[in-house]
């Protein structure tokens, strides 16, 4: 058994929410092999009166309920309190109007020891849990959920792969969609490549419905494969996602490449 690196701490009104999610594929491995540890916690367990109360009307006026701030510090303050062996290292609200998750700030949670992770609910919390409480605001995208559950299994999800020993191959993480290539993150080099997108894949049949894998990925010749890959990662983080990659910004290398013909 291996020690385990990350411990997530939940706080939710739907604990058992959290049930499926985990129990699957690479977050159902790590958790086996000890590698990171989730831990959920029903902010009701918190509440100081005898209905469990966690939410109340808004001041000011206005639809719906919001997360009372009382039982959300008493949780956070009993959950850091627990397991000294991992001190707490963010405590992160999830919230539609945090800063939108990248592949970046993914990593640098994966380097923690423990998160503690805040599920919303309703109009959403008190503000002084965002200003008092969390160390960061978090958003999964550009658009409401119902809850913070399943941006907390996001969250978790795409942190847990980023820990060492989950993947098989964890260079894998280094040539994926929104990583910046290896060369580029080596210390003291001043050129910031930019993050792209991955290059398609392909796999068997050769032809199916005839439609035909391109031809150069049989070729076996890698030193082409590789430039054909690069230029394909570029068309289509070009046309998806222009707010990553600019023309203009592109190296003359890239220019060029994008400009090449592939034969065969
Ligand atoms: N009134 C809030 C607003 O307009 O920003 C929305 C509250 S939402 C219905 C309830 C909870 O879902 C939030 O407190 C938050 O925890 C979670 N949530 C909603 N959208 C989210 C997003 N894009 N990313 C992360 N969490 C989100």
């Amino acid at each position: 058994m291996s020690a385990t690196s990350l411990r997530f701490d939940i706080v939710t009104i739907f604990p058992e929410f959290f049930r499926g999610p985990l129990d699957f594929g690479m977050v159902r491995q790590a958790l086996k092999k000890n590698l990171v540890s989730v831990a959920i916690h029903n902010l009701r367990d918190h509440a100081g009166d005898r209905h469990r109360t966690v939410d109340d009307r808004p001041f000011g006026g206005g639809e719906g309920m919001v997360l009372k701030p009382e039982p959300l510090f008493r949780a956070v303050s009993s959950i850091a309190s627990q397991d000294s062996s991992f001190p707490a290292c963010r405590t992160i609200l999830l919230s539609a109007q945090g800063r939108r998750l990248t592949q970046e700030t993914v990593r640098e949670l994966a380097d923690c020891r423990r998160l503690i992770l805040i599920c919303g609910r309703y109009e959403g919390v008190d503000e002084r849990v965002t200003d008092h409480l969390a160390t960061d605001e978090v958003s999964i995208g550009d658009y409401v959920l119902s809850g913070g559950e399943l941006a907390a299994c996001v969250l978790v999800d795409c942190i847990v792969r980023m820990v060492p020993g989950v993947l098989h191959n964890h260079r894998s993480t280094l040539n994926e969609s929104f990583s910046r290539p290896a060369a580029a993150t080596q210390p003291g080099k001043r050129i910031q490549e930019p993050a792209i997108l991955d290059h398609p894949q392909y796999t068997r049949p050769e032809s199916f419905r005839g439609l035909d894998v391109p031809p150069l990925l049989l070729s076996g010749d890698h030193r082409k494969i590789k430039l054909w890959r690069r230029r394909k990662a570029l068309e289509k983080t070009l046309r998806n996602r222009p707010d990553l990659l600019e023309y203009g910004c592109l190296s003359e290398e890239d220019k060029r490449l994008l400009e090449t013909e592939f034969e065969g």
